[in-house]
């Protein structure tokens, strides 16, 4: 009797196994996807400071400790990771067609992005500036771009302030990432390029005789560690992992192997509000 009316339990259990034994509906978590060892994660290749590959394969930076960590906590060692390009425009298609498991590229959290993903974190926090050549002293801020050439990357937030903001004055280019915005630079095709100054620290790091910050920077900036929509669980674990990289000190570590070169001011830990 009893036996009988566990039947359907029984009979629905053993169905589920057998979905999952066949291969069944894929499992899109990024625990799922992390089960054998192995993880794809989006990040920048041509960001000095925060994520850049290097000329002998290596991958190096702050965003690349922050998913290294992060990988670890789900069990991948740096060996199981795939590094991908994720630029500025790609980040929610990447995510939303599965093609990487998270990304961490320098990823600011947004009301609209929030539509297609969902975020983790977040783990930095920076602000928009301005990078100019060296020898320009016409620039010193937003306020003096007035019929100059502004680059900046499509679809980043950095690009949608001056649109917003700056139009009617500046003439905005746009380029697919902003190691071509500052060869632009470099080359005299612009006057200034204009993104967070956590990267453009990075490049000037890396060209002191050249280029330089201006300015004070103008919007706040979160960084995000962006995944699934659907994956509320990765959103909660991967939360969880910047905190214990905060609180073991990795974190701050990370900072200054990777940013205190630069010799911008290293900022404290956001507080983790992307539970
Ligand atoms: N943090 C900004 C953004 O997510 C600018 C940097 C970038 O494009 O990665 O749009």
């Amino acid at each position: 009797m009893l036996f009988r009316r566990l039947l359907p339990a029984i009979a629905a259990v053993a169905a589920l196994a057998l979905t999952a034994a066949c291969g069944g509906a894929p499992d899109d978590t990024i625990r799922g996807k992390a089960e054998d060892g192995s993880l794809t994660i989006g990040i920048r290749f041509d960001q000095p400071g925060m994520a850049q590959r290097r000329i002998d394969g290596k991958y190096v930076g702050f965003d690349v400790d922050v998913a290294k960590y992060v990988a670890e906590q789900f069990g991948v060692p740096e060996s199981g990771i795939t590094w991908k390009a994720a630029r500025s425009a790609d980040r929610e298609r990447l995510i939303a067609e599965g093609r990487v498991d998270f990304v961490v590229a320098t990823y600011s959290i947004t009301d609209k992005r929030k539509e297609q993903v969902a975020f983790a974190g977040p783990y930095f926090e920076t602000g928009q500036g301005l990078l100019v050549r060296y020898t320009d002293d016409a620039i010193a801020g937003p306020e003096s771009l007035n019929g100059k050439k502004l680059c900046s990357v499509q679809a980043s937030t950095s690009a949608q302030k001056v649109k917003a903001e700056f139009a009617q004055g500046v003439q905005l280019v746009e380029y697919g990432q902003y190691s071509d915005c500052v060869t632009g630079l470099l080359a005299g095709k612009v006057d200034a390029v204009t993104t967070d100054q956590a990267i453009l620290a990075g490049y000037a790091a890396e060209n002191p005789e050249l280029l330089k910050l201006v300015g004070k920077p103008f919007t706040t900036e979160q960084y995000g560690v962006g995944l699934a929509k659907s994956d509320a669980e990765g959103r909660s674990a991967v939360s969880a992992a910047i905190e214990k990289m905060v609180s073991s000190g990795e974190w701050r570590r990370a900072l200054e192997r990777n940013i205190g070169r630069s010799g911008v001011d290293l900022p404290d830990p956001p507080q983790v509000t992307e539970k």
